[in-house]
């Protein structure tokens, strides 16, 4: 059967949808750096793909350019990219002298440079060499994909992620003592999910609570990753057992206390107890994506503060009737100003309901 011809703005859309795609196997990688996918398109076809892997490496460009095995075709061909190309030398070339140098005479740019100091250059310096640029496809997502590297650039702190699991009735947990097992409200699934979450974070928080009750590890075991986020928590006069697991050493681990600052191998303690505090020691660490993952005080604090960008809340089918109350909400702001996604997560019974902030206007 004959299928009507795709229009060009569909099939630009198309082929900016696998640069993030491409953009997206570099998400436990890129960081300090922003994920980017290319592509190379000649007479609809994909001759070439890249992403940038990590810092100091060659940018998505460059990859997918040289993946292109017929290197002629360059000149007949559109090159889609996810981010505005780079117009400066940093640890590699300018981007844009490259495309211009092999002649491609279209380029596809998903969002401008988020930097206000550099944002347009690279679009500007295309098309001063004569090139046919088109900006702004699939923008709002190319720019969410990076929500977390604007974020911290632009707000000088991490990016927020709060996450919790409730039962049906909005309870984390069962009033309980420390000896007692933790209410189980996630199942193997949604476990799986968290660790996932984990690996794609540089940091995770957790309240002295949280510490005391539950000695958790911190450390991604369900999810295939090399990655070990910083693990951090509040011990206000250093009252945690030094034989809980956080300090175990297998991962660095920061507190927060109000004693003195202190380093013992790769725990380090800093005196620090507020949150404007806390963000700007965060963004000095470099740390980009920050996972909170309770107790109830920690994420209420933070909601009360309007500190946060994105939250996942899992619910479980059943009621325990008394038990902690799960964090309040109060979205205040338009409901516009978020994407809000309800479903079912995966083969299991549990809802997930996911609040992200939007970081375009
Ligand atoms: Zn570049």
């Amino acid at each position: 059967m004959l299928q009507a011809p795709i229009s060009k703005s569909e099939e630009d859309k198309i082929f900016m949808q696998r640069c993030l795609q491409l953009a997206y196997h570099a998400v436990d990688t890129a960081a300090p750096n922003p994920m980017v996918g290319a592509v190379v398109v000649h007479q609809g076809k994909i001759i070439g793909e890249g992403w940038h892997r990590k810092a100091g490496q060659p940018h998505a460009e460059p990859n997918a350019i040289r993946s292109v095995k017929n290197q002629s075709l360059l000149k007949e061909s559109t090159l889609y990219v996810s981010l505005e190309p780079c117009s400066h030398y940093g640890k590699t070339p300018p981007c844009a002298d490259l495309i211009i140098e092999k002649g491609i005479p279209r380029v596809v740019i998903g969002c401008e440079d988020p930097f206000p100091e550099v944002s347009g250059r690279g679009i500007r310096k295309l098309q001063e060499a004569g090139i046919e640029v088109v900006v702004g496809v699939e923008r709002e997502a190319c720019l969410q994909l990076n929500r977390a590297f604007i974020t911290y650039h632009l707000q000088h702190r991490p990016y927020i992620t709060l996450k919790w699991a409730q039962t049906a009735d909005s309870k984390i947990d069962r009033i309980r003592e420390p000896q007692e097992s933790a209410l189980q409200i996630s199942d193997h699934y949604t476990a799986m999910m968290v660790h996932k979450l984990r690996h794609e974070s540089d940091a995770i928080l957790v309240g002295r609570n949280t510490v005391y009750m539950d000695n958790p590890s911190l450390s991604i075991r369900h999810w295939p990753s090399e990655n070990k986020p910083l693990r951090i928590l509040f011990d206000r006069n250093n009252q945690l057992s030094a034989q809980a697991k956080i300090f175990d050493g297998s991962q660095a681990s920061l507190i927060f206390t109000e004693q003195a600052s202190k380093q013992e191998e790769n725990n380090e303690w800093i005196q620090a107890y507020t949150w404007p505090e806390i963000m700007e020691i965060l963004y000095r660490k470099g740390i980009q994506r920050l996972l909170v993952e309770g107790g109830r005080k920690i994420h209420q604090s933070l909601i009360d503060s309007n500190l946060w960008d994105e939250i996942q809340i899992e619910t479980a089918p059943f009621e325990i009737g008394d038990g902690i109350d799960a964090p309040q909400l109060h979205l205040t702001e338009k409901k516009d100003d978020f994407i809000i996604v309800q479903k079912q997560a995966g083969s299991s019974d549990r809802q997930i309901c996911h609040i992200v902030r939007k970081i375009y206007k």
